[in-house]
């Protein structure tokens, strides 16, 4: 069989990896070009072992939400009529992973959801409404939890088509978490000391958008009193650079870095401090706590579990001390992730192949 492995953005590389692994030769991973700044995915494809994907659209980044899923669809239409994948796999929330979910099923072409069921039921989100699409036209659901699959069953999900996978990160990270002295090799080079500093990220609209949240965010990492260091996404780049927002001292501000590296700067922090989806997931297989400076999220499990507190800007202080009191860093470095047990790309892999010789239901 053929199947399409669509994917846009930094997560949808990262979590379909061990995917496109597992389906084999079946796999021809394919890049919107959603994200195409070469810090954000050229270094990416060889860190997680994904062969080099074929890039069928052009000019879709830099366009706003309406002309980048319009843009998508019909590119992706096209692409899928002359290439006939038997299945088409969408991961996430992204406007790559919409549009390919539509573009597929108006053709008839089964639809495969990695990630499925995630709500923050929050409708001013992007992502919540990709999420509802793909949701609609999807033939069979991969949910990570259980919780997950509730909000699928829910929303009227055939239950055949529900099924509980895990989420790939669990093996993702596992795997591409470089070993021990590459781990002490890449802290050295980044000048930090084994649960001697923070690693943070912001990147969501939310808080780069508005400048004095912004600010109150990196004077809340300056007062940490550890060295704070902050990879660059380029929409925070762009943000900082417009707002004219001080850094502290403390802070040290970084380009994007590999996936390998971030995991290795991730697995010697003593803290995180983020707003990234992915990495809420990422700690709890890591062991490590987290501020989510956020005012929700679709990823309770990690809160309910111990690893994560939600918390606005001026209060990641107080939420940085609940989750470094005495002991608890310690009993979370053994707790179980509850995202999965590690074997979710075999299970997707299978259900992927088994879509493949089953008709789309639309
Ligand atoms: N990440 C990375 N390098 C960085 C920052 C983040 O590899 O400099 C990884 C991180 O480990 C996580 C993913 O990127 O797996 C998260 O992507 P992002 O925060 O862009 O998106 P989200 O998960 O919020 O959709």
């Amino acid at each position: 069989p053929r199947v399409a492995v669509v994917m846009g953005t930094r997560p949808e590389i990262i979590k379909l990896a061990p995917v496109v692994a597992a389906l084999g030769p079946a796999a021809r991973p394919l890049a919107t070009g959603q994200h195409w700044d070469a810090a954000l995915t050229d270094v990416f494809f060889a860190g997680v072992g994904m062969p080099r994907p074929i890039q069928p659209l052009r000019g879709i980044g830099g366009r706003d939400r309406a002309g980048q899923v319009a843009a998508m669809l019909t590119g992706l239409t096209e692409w899928f009529r002359s290439d006939r994948p038997d299945v088409v796999v969408v991961q996430g929330d992204t406007n790559s992973a919409n549009a390919g979910a539509q573009a597929a099923h108006h053709l008839g072409i089964a639809v495969v959801h990695v990630e499925a069921g995630l709500r923050s039921h929050d409708r001013a989100m992007p992502e919540e409404i990709n999420r509802l699409v793909i949701g609609a036209v999807a033939d069979v659901h991969c949910a990570a939890t259980a919780g997950n699959a509730e909000h699928l069953l829910r929303a009227g999900a055939p239950p055949a088509s529900v099924h509980v996978t895990g989420n790939t990160i669990v093996e993702a990270t596992r795997s591409t978490l470089p070993d021990a002295a590459r781990r002490a090799a890449l802290q050295e080079q980044y000048g930090v000391r084994p649960d001697g500093y923070v690693l943070a990220t912001v990147h969501r609209p939310e808080n780069t958008d508005d400048p004095a949240r912004l600010q109150a965010l990196l004077h809340a990492l300056g007062e940490l009193g550890l060295p704070v260091l902050l990879p660059l996404h380029p929409r925070t780049r762009a943000a900082l650079a417009a707002s004219g927002a001080v850094v502290p001292a403390a802070v040290r501000c970084t380009a994007p870095v590999d996936h390998p590296t971030f995991l290795a700067l991730a697995a010697g922090a003593r803290l995180l401090v983020s707003d990234s989806g992915g990495v809420q997931e990422e700690v709890t297989v890591l062991g490590k706590p987290l501020v989510v400076v956020r005012t929700s999220t679709e990823r309770p499990e990690a809160v309910d579990a111990g690893f994560a507190v939600l918390a606005a800007p001026g209060a990641v202080g107080t939420a940085a001390e609940w989750l470094l009191r005495p002991g608890w860093p310690e009993e979370l470095a053994h707790r179980p992730s509850p995202f999965g047990d590690g074997r979710a790309a075999e299970r997707i892999a299978a259900l992927v192949l088994a879509a493949a010789r089953v008709p789309a239901l639309g």
